[in-house]
């Protein structure tokens, strides 16, 4: 599927003027080489201990245009940071992300996809994607907090306020 993919950039590149550069192979060789959520600073670094000579910026820039090119997803996971995915042609799925470790679960419920494309019905909108991340405290952080414990045995007992819903980030 990495050849497909491949195929997929350099011809966005070639439309846009640009060269599949050894900088940008390199990105998309480290993206694509497993399927996990990196951080642009994450690829930096095993870039770098691979002896690649790249910048920052050039890794900034790449992941822009890959993420462009739409053979790579990004999840943001604080105000000024995304998560980057190699995304395989017709799968897909949703995010989870912790607050407090930024870990990224992945979700997929037909459930929801069927309520999104009745959504889009309603409104004669044609959907072509969608993007939907609930943001909240993971498994492994939630005892650690304290304060989920007294929470849930509230909204055990259906009588306290619940706290607002922060809003889906899209
Ligand atoms: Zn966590
Ligand atoms: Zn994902």
């Amino acid at each position: 599927m990495k050849d497909r993919e491949r195929g997929i950039f350099r011809k966005y590149l070639e439309r846009r003027g640009l060269k599949l550069t050894a900088e940008r192979q390199a990105v998309f060789d480290e993206l694509f080489a497993r399927h996990e959520h990196f951080e642009a600073d994450e690829l930096l670094v095993r870039l770098r201990t691979k002896h690649k000579k790249i910048s920052r910026a050039t890794i900034y820039r790449t992941l822009e245009l890959l993420v462009d090119s739409g053979i790579v997803g990004r999840v943001r996971i604080r105000e000024a940071g995304y998560r980057y995915e190699r995304l395989r042609a017709g799968e897909h799925h949703d995010h989870l992300i912790c607050n407090e470790c930024g870990r990224v679960l992945e979700f997929f419920e037909p459930k929801i996809e069927n309520l999104q494309d009745e959504v889009c019905e309603r409104y004669g909108f044609l959907p072509l994607s969608h993007s939907h991340q609930m943001r909240g405290i993971c498994r492994q952080c939630r005892p650690r907090r304290g304060r989920p414990a007294a929470r849930e045995r509230a909204t055990a007992t259906g009588s306290a306020q619940r706290e607002p819903r922060r809003p889906v980030v899209h």
